[in-house]
């Protein structure tokens, strides 16, 4: 397959990866993988900025559970810089469902289940351009 040049997408390690310890288990695979870290924070977001974010899955049965869920307890928010690092970093996340999700995966290896899935990965150009502008301004990311 052609390449997709040098890509931009948005990386959470939510609050479950947090309060299980797995952040650095998480960067390792992204570092590992030649993936370059160019901005990282911690925050804990309201249930108004976990409704803000996740605004496409409003209508969704699971939008009340998954926004008190990402509001429950800091998240590190990082923007994963590489050649097509989009689709690459899907695929070292897994399946949304850990039961579904391949071995080797941050998802199969670490998550309990399909809403506490450890890792947030954007899934497409445009939403990781207004989901990485969600979170940093173009000062906050190195270039
Ligand atoms: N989610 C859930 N139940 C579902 C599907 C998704 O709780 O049946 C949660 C889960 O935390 C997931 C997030 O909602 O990561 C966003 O869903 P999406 O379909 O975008 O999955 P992702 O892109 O994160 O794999
Ligand atoms: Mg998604």
């Amino acid at each position: 397959m052609a390449g997709t040049g040098l890509q931009r997408t948005l990386s959470i390690v939510k609050p479950d990866g947090v309060r299980k310890g797995v952040v650095g288990e998480v960067l390792r695979r992204f570092e590992s993988a030649g993936i370059r870290i160019v901005a990282m924070k911690m925050l804990r977001l309201t249930r108004k900025e976990a409704e803000g974010f996740y605004a496409v899955h409003r209508e969704r049965p699971f939008f009340g559970s998954l926004t008190e869920f990402m509001s429950s307890g800091p998240i590190v928010v990082m923007v994963l810089e590489a050649e097509d690092v989009i689709a690459r970093n899907r695929v070292l996340m897994g399946a949304t469902d850990p039961k579904k999700a391949d071995k080797g995966t941050i998802r199969a290896d670490l998550a309990d289940n399909v809403e506490r899935n450890i890792v947030h990965g954007s899934d497409a150009p445009d939403t990781a351009t207004a989901e990485i502008r969600y979170f940093f301004s173009d000062l906050d990311i190195v270039s």
